[in-house]
């Protein structure tokens, strides 16, 4: 699973005021797509309502071939993980912030499961000082590690659908490139993943789409919008 489609997707947080104007593009299971544009172009607002957020005021999303209105609210969670721009955490541990949230889980099997394998090994990817020491309380991490955080926690629930929402723009560029790689190894597992991000550095995706108020400016591959110029 995890096929996505958008088919003339029409949006506005306000009924004055349209955000999306007939938005439509297809992304294969395990594919990777870059929404690109400049800020305020409708990035985020795709990612919202993929989420379900807000309902759509025409056109259709799907998910799989089935429509999104007749998706539950508790499958679509488990259906797509997303990781936001800003991330909050707890004052405690990696592996406590990493496992919060899961039905019945003690702080114990927490940390166990943030150790474990299904989390793509970002732990392991933290600077080794912290990933030693994933049930310690209080570290304190700078941005980027913070962020893996929060993806490795997205991770966790194993996802067919991923969305980052400009979630490594704040960040450096060598430490953007590390999260891009592992990314593509998740990618290799039949991932699908939507990127929105305001610059176009993500060359690895399937396709790009460049978003302009709220409108498909361009859309293919890194080639095809090369070749294009
Ligand atoms: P991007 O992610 O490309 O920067 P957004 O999707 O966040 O763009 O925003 C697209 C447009 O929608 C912007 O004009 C923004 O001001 C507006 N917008 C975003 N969120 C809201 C909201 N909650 N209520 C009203 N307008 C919003
Ligand atoms: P979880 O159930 O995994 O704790 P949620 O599915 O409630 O998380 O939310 C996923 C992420 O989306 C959270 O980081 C949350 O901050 C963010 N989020 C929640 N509501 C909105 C919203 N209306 N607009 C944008 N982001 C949101």
């Amino acid at each position: 699973g995890g096929a996505v489609a958008f088919e003339d997707v029409r949006f506005g947080y306000d009924p004055d005021r349209q955000i999306l104007n007939g938005v439509s593009f297809k992304i294969e299971p395990g594919h990777t797509l870059a929404v690109v544009g400049p800020s305020g172009a409708g990035k985020s607002t795709i990612a919202r309502l993929l989420y379900r957020f807000y309902d759509i005021t025409g056109g259709r999303i799907t998910i799989d071939g089935q429509d999104l209105r007749d998706v539950t609210q508790s499958s679509l969670r488990s259906v797509i993980g997303i990781v936001p721009q800003d991330t909050v955490l707890f004052n405690d541990s990696i592996g406590y912030n990493i496992g919060y949230g899961r039905e019945g889980s003690s702080q114990i099997e927490i940390e166990e499961a943030a150790r474990g394998a299904s989390i793509h090994g970002f732990v392991e990817s933290l600077p080794e000082q912290y990933a030693a020491k994933v049930g310690e309380r209080g570290l304190k991490l700078s941005g980027g590690e913070k962020q893996r955080v929060a993806i490795a926690r997205t991770l966790l629930k194993n996802p067919p659908i991923l969305i980052l929402d400009e979630a490594t723009s704040a960040l450096d560029s060598r430490t953007e490139s590390e999260i891009q790689a592992t990314l593509e190894r998740i990618s290799e597992r039949r991932t699908t993943i939507i990127i929105a991000h305001r610059l176009s550095t993500i060359v690895d995706a399937d396709q790009i789409m460049v978003l302009d108020a709220g409108r498909v400016a361009e859309q293919g591959t890194h080639n095809e919008l090369l070749r294009k110029g």
